[in-house]
């Protein structure tokens, strides 16, 4: 029941994403959040994180902003980012995911979501079986939409970090699933 929050992997920051961990799972494509992933509530930008998208541009692996946020918040740290950006994207909804995968012209198994919310974030990218990637929020301040779900969003991680085999299964189903969706894809 709770698993569909959880994510298939989590980490501290972004900036510990090294370039192998994509090209290991064959992902292609990043979709990333803004809101409290890249920046914090005043909009600041770490400096570990501006040289990390700088070098995933380098790489190869497309990068595409993917926000619930307004046109103007979500093109404005796009033009800081040098990365092009869909905002109002209504994560968990569908919507969002899919134009930008149509924008990337990649598949669920080619891309991953990093963002640092269960219930947008990750809970959207696992009903597309997109590789999940939570992070930990850049900052304790939140707008305050979020700030209700911080307290339920943290039981939920208590209870699946206390427990390794959860992640292990996590992992795991992803590359099932993802195996099965690429040969479905291949076929057609
Ligand atoms: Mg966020």
């Amino acid at each position: 029941m709770l698993e569909r929050f959880f994510p298939n992997y989590y980490t501290d920051k972004v900036s510990d994403l090294k370039t192998e961990f994509f090209t290991e799972r064959k992902i292609k494509g990043i979709l990333i959040d803004i809101d409290n992933t890249l920046i914090d509530y005043y909009e600041n930008i770490a400096e570990d994180t501006l040289q990390w998208i700088e070098h995933i541009k380098k790489s190869g692996i497309k990068i595409l902003l993917l926000s619930n946020n307004n046109k103007d918040r979500v093109n404005r740290i796009g033009n800081r980012l040098g990365v092009e950006g869909i905002y109002y994207a209504a994560k968990p909804r569908r919507r969002g995911f899919v134009s930008a995968m149509e924008k990337m012209h990649l598949k669920n198994h080619e891309v991953c979501i990093i963002g640092d919310q269960l219930f947008t974030d990750i809970y959207g990218g696992n009903r597309l079986n997109i590789f999940t990637v939570l992070v930990k929020q850049v900052h304790e301040r939140d707008i305050w939409i979020t700030k209700f779900k911080r307290p339920l969003e943290k039981h939920i991680m208590r209870l699946f970090l206390k427990n390794d085999d959860k992640m292990a299964k996590r992992r795991d189903s992803w590359k099932e699933k993802s195996a099965i969706s690429k040969k479905i894809q291949e076929k057609n």
